[in-house]
């Protein structure tokens, strides 16, 4: 389906963003990767990737809290692969603090990578797709773009403000051929999320697979978590031409969270 086309996905070196780069690369994408790690672990997963799926698979370790790696990865794709026709903003971070205790360097990080870097690389990207006329821009939200959850002040305005932000480029890029939407997932079971549920026993006195039950219960009706696999799933429907149409919408995939 995605032949010939290619693709950034920021944070694609774990979690969700990984499960995205896996769908689009097995319908054809060639991929530029990006995220911190291991450096022998990445070039495994990038070379991983780039053998079972026959397709061209890059890696840039731009920072996204750094506008000018942002834009200096956008312009090595259009170099290495020769267009960024989906971009997908993935990369996140998450800290958990009431607001009077909120460390300002972490609400610097949060806005500066869960939101800017979005608004940075869809300031690169887009012009190449406005002159080819297609192009698709998915951001990463969460159901945190939606409603609140107490103690997360910058996670919250970081997601309230991408859903905002995936609205405007909807409008200016409406007749272009571009799509811009935003998935909103409830719990995926990352390593972003993983730290929640250790912290969650550590201060509960819980055993990891009990809090785990507790983080599900208070938020998500539906009591399992989504996979990156179905994340991955819904963003290639997203790329799909039957999605031609979806523009500055949000797809929840949140187990019924949002429903409440
Ligand atoms: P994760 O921790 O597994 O992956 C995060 C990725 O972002 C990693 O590849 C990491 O290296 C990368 N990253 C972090 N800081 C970076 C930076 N400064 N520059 C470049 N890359 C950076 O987390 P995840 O759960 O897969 O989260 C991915 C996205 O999904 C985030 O935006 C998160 O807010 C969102 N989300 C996650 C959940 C969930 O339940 N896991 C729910 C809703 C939304």
């Amino acid at each position: 389906m995605l032949k010939g086309k290619a693709a950034i996905v920021t944070g694609s070196t774990s979690g969700i963003g990984l499960g995205i780069a896996t769908a689009l690369a097995a319908e054809g994408c060639k991929l530029m990767l990006n995220g911190f790690g291991d450096k022998a672990e990445i070039e495994k997963l990038r070379a991983g990737l780039a053998e079972r799926h026959g397709v061209e698979v890059a890696y840039s370790p731009a920072d996204m809290a750094k506008p000018a790696e942002i834009r200096e990865m956008v312009a090595a794709a259009e170099r290495r692969l020769g267009a960024v026709d989906i971009l997908v903003n993935n990369a996140g971070i998450q800290f958990v603090a009431p607001i009077e205790e909120f460390p300002e360097e972490k609400w610097d990080q949060i806005i500066a990578i869960n939101l800017s870097a979005a608004f940075h690389a869809i300031k690169a990207a887009v012009p190449g797709m406005a002159r080819r006329r297609w192009g698709r821009i998915i951001n990463i939200a969460s159901a945190h773009g939606l409603v609140a959850s107490e103690r997360k002040a910058a996670y919250v305005a970081a997601k309230h403000g991408i859903v905002g932000l995936t609205k405007v480029v909807a409008l200016d890029h409406a007749n272009d051929g571009i799509t811009c939407n935003a998935i909103c997932p409830g719990w995926v079971l990352t390593p972003l999320v993983q730290k929640q549920i250790e912290a969650r026993a550590k201060a509960e006195g819980l055993a990891v697979d009990k809090a785990k039950e507790e983080l599900l219960k208070e938020k998500q009706p539906m009591l399992q978590f989504s996979t990156p696999e179905q994340i991955g799933a819904l963003a290639l429907f997203l790329c799909s031409d039957a999605a031609a149409t979806i523009t500055g919408t949000t797809h929840a995939i949140d187990g019924g969270w949002t429903a409440q």
